[in-house]
């Protein structure tokens, strides 16, 4: 019996590790399963699951969420600090799957009590670095990757001594767009970005994907995961999303992890960890392998993987000044108000607004979410004048 916290449990992510709990009731008890706004979904599924608590980001939800829950003996509780608090609860596994900075402080707080971090939420490592790593050793809290690409890197180093590794290729679909022009990409519509052609995600991580900032978070977040060198990570274009990464060492050998696309696979390697169990997905056969193909990414039409190794290389804080920078600008592109290619001039400017700034080169949290906060303020001023 493993007790796990799902956070994120109305999103994605979070439907595809409740699938896997559904499928192996009595293997799992859930302490605490949140959401951020969708009080109605989150009371039909702790009814289903009973766990010990439930936690909705958005406060004004709480009374609804109270209500609809008031038969039963589950606590009921709303806010920021109420997911911190949940998230220190002592547990087997946390899951971490909130999309977005609204992430971080329920990675940090879980690296300090829980005995397995599973990771999704990219944003954590891509704005905490080393921080977050460093914490989950401090308390002896294993950090699991649950991003794709990261789980095949992380597949691919067991058993090997991390010393040989020589570098890791992560693959990308390319998104709905590898074969559009960028005349087509400046004037996309949300609906028609949010189109993956492989993956059925949540929405922003597939917007995220049409520009390929997805992937520069990736970058970023297997630099952090695996203490890598930035010049240790390429990034491959591979449009049926089967290979998902590559790892190659000193002696020239490669090693790859194959799947299909579908989130059950690394969640249910995480939930797993350190053993496997049946996880019921798609087997691949070789209609599915008979034609996989591999490109360069052209830099041009994806300009994010440049912007990543700008971010790397100014180090400090810049990691959440790009991720802020990122999360603003889809703000605003959701909202009608930039357009998809926008995105990486907003990122861009942002990180060179911050390399100036002597407090931006030093990491802490305190930093980080002052960077966090005045990156979204300079983006949305920048695209005020833009309009003027
Ligand atoms: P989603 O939008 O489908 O779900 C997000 C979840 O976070 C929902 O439960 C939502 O209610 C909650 N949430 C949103 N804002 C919140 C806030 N401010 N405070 C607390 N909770 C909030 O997103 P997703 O696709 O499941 O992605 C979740 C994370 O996993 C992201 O970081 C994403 O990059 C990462 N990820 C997702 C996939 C995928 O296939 N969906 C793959 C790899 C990594
Ligand atoms: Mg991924």
């Amino acid at each position: 019996m493993r007790r796990i916290s799902i956070f994120g449990a109305t999103g994605s992510i979070g439907a595809s590790t409740l699938d896997i709990v559904r499928a192996r009731r009595s293997d799992f008890e859930i302490e605490v399963l949140s959401a951020g706004s969708n009080a109605s979904l989150l009371a039909r599924l702790a009814l289903e699951f009973s766990p010990n608590q439930v936690v909705i980001a958005q406060e004004d939800q709480r009374d609804t969420l109270r209500r609809l829950l008031a038969d039963t003996d589950i606590d009921v509780s709303a806010g920021r600090d109420a997911l911190a608090a949940a998230a220190s609860v002592p547990v087997d596994l946390v899951m971490s799957a909130v999309v977005g900075f609204a992430g971080l402080d329920i990675s940090m707080s879980a690296a300090k009590h829980c005995a397995v971090l599973a990771l999704a939420n990219k944003e954590s490592l891509v704005c905490a670095g080393q921080l977050l790593p460093r914490l989950c050793a401090a308390h002896g809290t294993k950090l699991l990757p649950v991003d794709s690409e990261h789980s095949a890197i992380f597949q691919c180093l067991s058993g090997e001594d991390k010393k040989t590794i020589e570098r890791v290729i992560i693959t990308a679909s390319g998104g709905p767009f590898l074969n559009s022009s960028l005349e087509v990409m400046k004037n996309v519509s949300p609906i028609e970005a949010a189109k993956h052609p492989n993956w059925s995600m949540g929405q922003r991580i597939s917007i995220d994907s049409a520009t390929m900032f997805n992937k520069a978070m990736e970058v970023i977040e297997a630099k952090e995961m695996f203490n890598l060198n930035p010049d240790q990570i390429e990034v491959m274009v591979h449009p049926q999303s089967i290979l998902h990464s590559l790892v190659g060492f000193t002696d020239g050998n490669l090693m790859a992890q194959l799947g299909p696309p579908n989130m059950k696979g690394p969640i249910g390697y995480a939930l797993n960890w350190p053993d496997r169990q049946f996880v019921d997905q798609k087997r691949l056969g070789v209609g599915d392998l008979a034609n996989l193909t591999f490109l360069h990414v052209d830099p041009i039409k994806f300009p994010a993987l440049s912007l990543a190794s700008k971010a790397m290389s100014l180090g400090g804080v810049a990691g959440a000044v790009f991720n802020a920078a990122k999360e603003q600008a889809l703000d605003l592109f959701l909202a009608g108000d930039a357009g998809l290619l926008d995105m990486a001039t907003f990122v861009d400017q942002a990180l060179d607004q911050y390399q100036t700034s002597d407090w931006a080169k030093t990491l802490t949290i305190d930093n980080i979410t002052l960077a966090d906060g005045k990156t979204r303020d300079f983006v949305k001023s920048v695209a005020l004048k833009d309009k003027d």
